[in-house]
């Protein structure tokens, strides 16, 4: 499948332009704290940032490592999904502390080989670790940038599972600047969030438009 890509570096230009005016405040970004990354990354599955800042602090504070999340009660824990729900959460960020505490001795691997085996660790959250906690070049891929992607360069996956395609693996990594990465996938994030939305995207205002795919193809009606 070839995909639209002959405007990457323009196209990742206006995108950091476009975020360093438009940017979200969240308090587990540029923290380059691991930690503050895997609990942030757990609870935004499925919940909006802005709904998710408040308990994020609220367990961060309460549970400042992962020995003490290893270590946590389920129950107590619990307490701080009942405003943002999907309960399951609690467990997952029990169970997934307790195998760092146990194989890595409370130290969240920094290694994408090690970090990738940790039951509950999927792509996406392993790459945000990185790039966002170690501040490694890892390029992410969650349902925005799925979003983003297929309509900006046209891709379209032959697999069942498109957040697994390698071929979208290898079209972000390949999408993602080689400085100021860890902007770019902030930005991405604010973009796709903000103007590339899932309903009435904001074409027109877009600054990409020129190089869309999917807004060539409405302007042109083909
Ligand atoms: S032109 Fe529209 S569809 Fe294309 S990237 Fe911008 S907002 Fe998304």
């Amino acid at each position: 499948m070839q995909n639209n890509c002959d405007n990457v570096p323009e196209i990742t230009e206006n995108i950091l332009k476009w975020y360093s005016k438009n940017f979200r405040t969240f308090p587990w970004r540029y923290t380059l704290d691991p930690y503050k990354v895997f609990v942030s990354e757990i609870l935004l599955q499925r919940t909006s940032a802005e709904k998710v800042a408040p308990a994020f602090l609220k367990i961060i504070k309460n549970y400042p490592s992962i020995d003490k999340l290893a270590r946590s009660d389920i129950n107590e824990l619990k307490k701080y999904f009942e405003d943002l729900g999907l309960f399951y959460r609690a467990e997952l960020l029990i169970n997934i502390s307790k195998q760092i505490l146990i194989e890595f001795n409370g130290k969240i691997p920094e290694k994408r080989d090690d970090l990738i085996k940790i039951t509950g660790i999927g792509g996406y959250i392993c790459n945000s670790i990185l790039c966002f906690g170690y501040g490694k070049r890892y390029q992410i891929v969650d349902t925005n940038v799925i979003r983003l992607y297929s309509r900006l360069f046209g891709f379209v996956s032959t697999k069942k599972d498109i957040q697994r395609d390698p071929e979208l693996w290898g079209l972000a990594e390949q999408v993602l600047p080689k400085k100021n990465y860890v902007d770019y996938n902030y930005a991405i994030l604010d973009f796709a969030a903000l103007v590339c939305k899932p309903k009435n995207p904001k074409c027109s205002k877009c600054p990409v438009n020129n190089y869309c795919t999917y807004f060539n193809k409405k302007t042109l009606n083909v």
